[in-house]
């Protein structure tokens, strides 16, 4: 999508600190880290949110979590993690391109902000 910083992203039209990427998934730093590791994971097909996911898309979502739990392993976030995919304003959503953030290295606090 023409004007959306994550597809920019991927295509590298605006650099990232890429951590891991096959053909489906891009997973890269955050630029404002709310945690010691804070890593984004995307789709590359351009999906703006949780509220756009079709059933055809529920494959991409599992593949998302397994490399989500991936990735937490190989960073050493033995002692635990979170993920998170803010929604829609009151969820918190600044990117309308679906991302789930995994978060770990520091002790988590609930209930979130
Ligand atoms: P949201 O608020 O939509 O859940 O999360 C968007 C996240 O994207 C934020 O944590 C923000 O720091 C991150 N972000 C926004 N723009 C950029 C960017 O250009 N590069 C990177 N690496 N992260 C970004």
């Amino acid at each position: 999508m023409q004007d959306c910083i994550f597809c920019k992203i991927i295509t590298g039209e605006i650099p990232s600190q890429v951590v891991y990427q096959d053909e489906k998934v891009y997973a890269f730093k955050d630029i404002a880290p709310a945690a010691p590791v804070h890593i984004l994971i995307i789709p590359k097909k351009h999906i703006s949110s949780l509220e756009d996911l079709g059933s055809e898309d529920a494959d991409l979502m599992g593949h998302i979590l397994l490399i989500a739990a991936k990735l937490a392993k190989e960073l050493g976030l033995a002692k635990g993690f979170r993920i998170v995919s803010n929604c829609g304003d009151e969820g918190g959503q600044t990117v309308y391109h679906i991302h789930f953030h995994l978060l770990g290295g520091r002790q988590m606090q609930w209930p979130p902000g």
